[in-house]
């Protein structure tokens, strides 16, 4: 699309307007840093916003929201650019982009964070650290805590502590109208269970207030490896030992390919791997007992041991980098048939970009102590996702990497259900009744028709409040 077909949608004096009194930056196509703010984590997503609009702080958001509202632009909202599926990023719309906002504010005495909306979790981690604090966070530090809580969120003290949104408090919002409301158990209470899992579909929270726990700075955490070719014996072993383990210990597996890392083997660098990633959040020699049995099952490489918990949180970062080509599909399981194992390992062996990871992520734990309908979070009783996420550099290689990952959604369609809105690709929109129960999806678009009834912000996996 040409610049000048884009700009020619603005209303020039508008613009005008909003530039007098904003803080931030606004960007139109082809001014400095407009490339460089439209590009977001996954290199497949080439968006062109009409304007986007950076954000210093809530007059900033209120007055963008209430500019995209006036000139019937469809409003995206980024915070950390995660998304596989590029909703961040609007398409001959408005980008409203917080990542000038990742101020992030510890009460050590309350055990509290007041979070801006455009923070990442290593924002939030450093600072929570400084006290031996912590809450639930994504796998991976660069995710945006915005797009991560709005949607749930999974990490590696889920079992201990519940997700990242059962850890809010409160939450600000600026609605589809322009006002800031503030969304927690005593106000807007529906606006609070609606903000914990129905993702972006309310408005634009500007801070989030955590309660965060004592973790101290130390965990037992890291991974153990093993060949491709012994993958039906550890997932068997997986399975067994994933239904025995006290809350404190959070399990991922992951089919991946062996990094050239010095604690893998030669023979095993570039090689199909099974891994099992741990995380116990608790005293370090009860930690060390519970993962025991790991490695006792010898592992080819194993670096599981005591942590710092920051370390933790940032393990995983480089098998994920920014300015790769990503295409997903995921589900939760109820568990793993041995059926399920053999389209997995076949599955893993055909993988053919090295950077492509199947992984599972475990839970249950403080996540189903809750009841089903405490928070718009729909998939409390699953015991598994099924993450498949294929990455690749050259768009040449597009095709084959997306029938990888189409292939291996389809062989485990009849072992899987449900869709975890925070890991829908953009070819997934039609996906909002696997998102939500029945029930949770009648009382979202109950709540969209109250705080968006225009649909301002359906850039998103989006709760029509016309349907
Ligand atoms: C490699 C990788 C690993 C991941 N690991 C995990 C994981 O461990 N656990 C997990 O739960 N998820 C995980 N995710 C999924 C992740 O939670 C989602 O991609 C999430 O949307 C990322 O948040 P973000 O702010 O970075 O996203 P963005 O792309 O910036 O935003 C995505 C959407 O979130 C909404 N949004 C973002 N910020 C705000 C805000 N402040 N107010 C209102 N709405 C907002 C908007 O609707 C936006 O369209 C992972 C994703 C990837 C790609």
């Amino acid at each position: 699309m040409s610049e000048a077909a884009v700009t020619t949608r603005l209303d020039e004096s508008a613009v005008q307007e909003l530039a007098a009194g904003f803080g931030g930056e606004l960007l139109l196509p082809g001014d400095e840093g407009y490339e460089e703010a439209r590009s977001v984590w996954n290199a497949m997503i080439d968006n062109h916003p009409a304007l986007i609009a950076r954000c210093r702080g809530t007059a900033d958001v209120i007055a963008a929201v209430n500019f995209g509202r006036s000139q019937n632009l469809p409003v995206s909202v980024r915070g950390g650019g995660h998304s596989v599926a590029g909703t961040s990023v609007a398409d001959q719309g408005l980008m409203l982009d917080l990542s000038l906002m990742r101020a992030v504010i510890v009460n050590p005495e309350e055990r509290t964070a007041i979070v801006q909306g455009g923070a990442l979790w290593s924002d939030l981690d450093r600072e929570a650290q400084a006290f031996g604090l912590a809450v639930t966070g994504g796998h991976i530090s660069h995710t945006g805590v915005g797009g991560l809580t709005t949607g749930g969120g999974i990490g590696w003290l889920v079992r201990k502590y519940g997700l990242s949104s059962d850890n809010l408090i409160a939450a600000d919002v600026v609605t589809a109208d322009g006002r800031l409301v503030r969304a927690s158990e005593s106000e807007n209470s529906d606006l609070f269970w609606g903000v914990r899992g129905g993702g972006g579909n309310f408005g634009v929270v500007t801070t989030f207030t955590f309660r965060l726990h004592p973790l101290g700075t130390m965990v037992v955490g890291g991974l153990a490896l093993w060949p491709l070719n012994q993958a039906q014996h550890v997932l068997d072993f997986f399975r067994a030992y994933a239904d025995r383990i006290p809350d404190e210990l959070t399990l991922v597996l992951a089919f991946l390919t062996a990094p050239p890392l010095p604690f893998v083997p030669d023979d095993l660098q570039g090689r199909k791997a099974v891994a099992i990633i741990v995380c116990y959040a608790g005293d370090l020699d009860e930690g060390l007992r519970a993962v025991q049995p790991i490695k006792d099952l010898a592992p080819a490489a194993d670096v599981i041991g005591p942590i710092p918990y920051l370390a933790q949180q940032t393990l995983l970062d480089a098998v994920y980098p920014h300015g790769h080509r990503y295409y997903t599909r995921t589900d939760f399981l109820d568990g793993l048939s041995d059926e399920g194992i053999e389209i997995l390992t076949a599955a893993a062996d055909a993988m053919s970009a090295p950077f492509s990871t199947i992984t599972f992520q475990h839970y249950l734990g403080a996540v189903n102590a809750l009841p089903a309908d405490a928070t718009a979070y729909s998939h409390r009783d699953a015991k598994f996702t099924i993450f498949t996420l294929a990455q690749w550099a050259s768009a040449a290689d597009d095709a084959e990497n997306i029938g990888w990952c189409r292939r291996l959604a389809e062989a485990m369609r009849p072992y899987s259900r449900g869709a975890y809105v925070n890991f829908l690709g953009a070819d997934e929109t039609d996906r909002l009744r696997a998102a939500y129960r029945p029930e949770t999806l009648e009382r979202l678009q109950t709540l969209k028709r109250t705080y968006d009834p225009q649909n301002l912000f359906r850039l998103n996996l989006n709760i029509n409040p016309e349907s």
